[in-house]
């Protein structure tokens, strides 16, 4: 519950505040102006500080952080956690709340601040038992030097009163910092804020991973220097000779070798047709013919294109238009006689590659060997580009803006792809941060790779079956790769998105058939088309809807339009041909839907045999478990289905009515929650009686202390995204299940919002293996 905004003179049980008494920023700052001018040491002066602001803000905690080299965040002062961490806890910037405070320079005013998605646990602090927490970033001259936080046990909304005050006191603050009123200079002399020479810029994660090494504009700009054409024929001819020679050069990268089959060679492919698109060409034909040069006439046409890129909303046309707009970069290349070819010779060994747009035949072009990572302007999970880097593993940070204009040609550059996070320029302490980092990252690598041919076992014997989750053809080769046993979760819907046109049953039935063979005989569970809601599709105009994670979407939209499914369902059994084919279908709500789409499979297979086509060996049913109806459904749907996989993603937004992707509410809730918890072992128990395999492939499969706590409620099948395999194998190896399983039950029925500490406690007390979170330092 809230408790009503306290504070400057709110506070329950106190007098109301006399007239022309000074409250607020102002009396915050008069008190500070007193502790300022007395004769003591200046961390003396910062505790009195932070005991006063949390006295004035009726706070139970008030804390202070400053920069320190490495762009790490000390904890300075506290009135209110454990005086011992004070010097001693310490994180990244972009680490924890705090460290995103900094990040962003911008605010946090959280009422349940341990659910919030950027919170961070430290056990030597004893924070855990506070609840809201305000924090502002403490900046000087526009940089941020440290950050001041106040907290409370209490869920409880910081006013704006306060917020103000905390702002106005920490802008004061910014000053003393760096003067030394408040920091012993002399122990303390290397204090850091954001250099002016250095910045940092935001983007999203696209490809995680870790690159540091220097930038390397991707400027396809050639400057135009002629624009009239003297001669009209002449400059058709060069239009055509350009022309010709872009669709060489992209007929010779689709004929090497190493491009193999799969998506690399998919969207180069889709590049190529859109090379010979009559339309594109014609109309550059058509303004060379109104008197410009070839040159010119290319950038008049690309200029139409940036334009409907300014108005497209819809991603996949913005996407589409993107092509068009580097296909003509490649042209102009191409009239000036340039090619990505000999700038490819000039980049150094781990090369920041950073552009506006990318496409992905420029990426092939570009090559993986010198590349440690790419920062676009623009850039989204589904782009062309995207695929090309994450088959190639270079890291991708997107929708980073400015880039273009912070960064040069061979600026230092340090991303950090998980969290979206580019240094600019760098000062030495964060090269060496990401060196370290970079270090480190590739050990931990190397030892996940050490377990890829050890068994997926408990400590106490239990087998935990991991599967890779895909989208993509070359994530179902992960398979082998990363020694999971299978893919639990194929994403149908991605070869979709990707493409131009609606694929028909041969190309689906290809697309189906690589998986098969790149799933070299493992199991390969289907997923029907979950297009709607965030996913879309270029050729379909969906209708617009207010609420479309709960609307038209997945199997309703299947069974609306049933020939789509038909033709998905006919693919997938003539690819399977011979083999187990195992189809799963997403956002089930009602058995009868399930009934229809059965129905659906059943006349395809009826019309296969009839035409004598060869059959799947066997057939398995599946459903996602993402609609909580299905819970009173299950002896009908039990009886139906050879196996259930529980989607948390969906599951969790649904069982708390929570849009995760709405900021205000997102953070309201925790996955590791008593009735989530209760409804996983309940579903273990209903399925083992049933004899129903059960599965987990949402987010929660992925993160070890969740996937832990899914082991404690009785699952033993988890699929992730193909670089998680490693991390929860880890987790695995190092945990005893029985005691696990016992303890798990107990906290299914706590009274706690989140039991997300006690399985933190539990795996610190047992020594359980969490790679990559920040219980990593206990273990061994
Ligand atoms: C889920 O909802 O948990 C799930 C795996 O499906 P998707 O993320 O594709 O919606
Ligand atoms: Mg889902």
């Amino acid at each position: 519950m809230n408790v009503p905004v306290s504070g400057w003179g709110m506070e329950s049980g106190t007098a109301p505040r006399r007239s022309g008494e000074i409250t607020g920023p102002r009396r915050l700052l008069r008190r500070l102006v007193q502790v300022v001018a007395e004769p003591i040491t200046p961390q003396e002066r910062l505790d009195q500080i932070v005991s006063m602001i949390a006295a004035e803000l009726v706070a139970e905690v008030c804390s202070l952080y400053v920069l320190r080299p490495g762009e790490i965040l000390e904890l300075f002062a506290t009135q209110g956690l454990e005086k011992s961490a004070v010097h001693r806890t310490r994180m990244r910037v972009g680490e924890g709340l705090v460290g995103t405070i900094a990040a962003r320079g911008q605010l946090i005013n959280a009422a349940d601040a341990q659910n919030h998605p950027a919170f961070v646990f430290r056990p030597e602090t004893g924070e855990e038992i506070y609840r809201s927490m305000l924090g502002v970033p403490i900046l000087r001259g526009g940089m941020v030097v440290g950050v001041l936080t106040i907290q409370n046990k209490v869920r409880r909304v910081y006013s704006e009163d306060e917020v103000e005050a905390m702002q106005v006191i920490a802008s004061v603050l910014g000053e003393m910092v760096v003067s030394g009123g408040i920091i012993d200079l002399e122990t303390y002399g290397d204090l850091r804020h954001i250099a002016p020479e250095s910045s940092r810029l935001s983007g999203i994660r696209i490809v995680d991973g870790i690159g540091i090494g220097p930038a390397w504009l991707h400027e396809p700009q050639v400057p135009i220097l002629k624009l009239i054409a003297d001669d009209l024929d002449l400059e058709r001819m060069r239009l055509d000779r350009a022309v010709d020679a872009l669709h060489r050069t992209l007929d010779a990268m689709l004929a090497q070798r190493e491009l193999g089959a799969g998506e690399q060679r998919d969207v180069l492919e889709a590049f190529r047709m859109f090379a010979g698109d009559s339309g594109w060409l014609r109309r550059i034909r058509e303004a060379v013919a109104t008197g410009l040069t070839a040159e010119a006439a290319v950038r008049r046409v690309r200029e139409e294109t940036r334009v409907r890129i300014g108005h497209a909303s819809d991603p996949y046309l913005r996407e589409r238009l993107f092509d068009l707009d580097d296909l003509a970069d490649r042209l102009l290349r191409h009239l000036a006689g340039r090619t990505l070819v000999h700038e490819h010779a000039q980049l150094a060994d781990n090369t920041i590659l950073v552009a506006r747009t990318l496409s992905a035949a420029d990426l092939l072009e570009y090559g993986r060997d010198r590349l440690a990572g790419i920062v676009l302007e623009e850039g989204s999970r589904t782009a062309h580009v995207t695929i090309v880097a994450r088959a190639m593993e270079i890291p991708l940070i997107g929708r980073v803006a400015h880039a273009m204009a912070t960064i040069e040609t061979g600026d230092i550059i340090a991303m950090d792809g998980a969290h979206g996070q580019i240094y600019v320029r760098p000062g030495g302490d964060v090269i060496d941060a990401f060196t370290k980092s970079v270090q480190a990252h590739a050990a931990s690598r190397q030892m996940f790779e050490s377990l890829r041919d050890l068994p997926s076992v408990s400590a106490d014997g239990i087998a935990v079956s991991l599967h890779v989750n895909g989208a993509f053809l070359i994530d179902v080769s992960e398979i082998e790769r990363r020694g999971a046993e299978g893919c639990g979760l194929f994403r149908t819907e991605f070869a979709f998105m990707t493409g131009q046109v609606q694929p028909d049953t041969e190309t689906q039935a290809d697309h189906y058939r690589e998986a098969f063979e790149r799933a070299a005989g493992k199991s390969l569970l289907f997923r029907t088309l979950d297009i709607g809601s965030d996913k879309k599709v270029a050729y379909w105009r969906l209708p617009p809807e207010d609420n479309p994670a709960m609307g038209w979407r997945a199997i309703r939209m299947a069974l609306d339009l049933p020939t789509m499914l038909r033709v998905q369902l006919r693919a997938m059994l003539k690819a399977a041909a011979g083999r187990k084919l195992s189809v799963m279908f997403p956002m089930v709500s009602q058995v009868a839907e399930l009934d229809r789409a059965i129905a659906i499979l059943e006349i395809e297979k009826d019309r296969a045999a009839r035409r004598g086509e060869p059959l799947p060996e066997r057939i398995e049913i599946g459903v996602m478990f993402e609609v909580p109806a299905l819970y009173w459904q299950l002896p009908q749907l039990l009886r139906r289905i050879d196996f259930l996989a529980i989607g948390t993603n969906d599951l969790t937004q649904f069982l708390f009515a929570v849009d995760r992707g709405n900021p205000i509410v997102g953070d309201r809730f925790d996955v590791l929650s008593p009735p989530l918890l209760c409804l996983v072992e309940d579903l273990v128990e209903r399925c083992r009686a049933a004899g129903v395999r059960l599965s987990v492939c949402g987010e929660m499969a992925a993160q070890p202390l969740e996937a832990m706590a899914l082991l404690g409620c009785g699952i033993r099948h988890l699929s992730m995204p193909p670089s998680e395999i490693g991390p929860i194998k880890a987790m695995v190896r190092s945990l005893e299940l029985a005691p696990l399983r016992r303890y798990t039950a107990r906290l299914a029925h706590r009274p706690e919002a989140s039991v997300r500490d006690w399985l933190r406690a539990y795996a610190i007390d047992h020594g359980v293996m969490l790679p990559g979170t920040e219980f990593e330092f206990f273990q061994s």
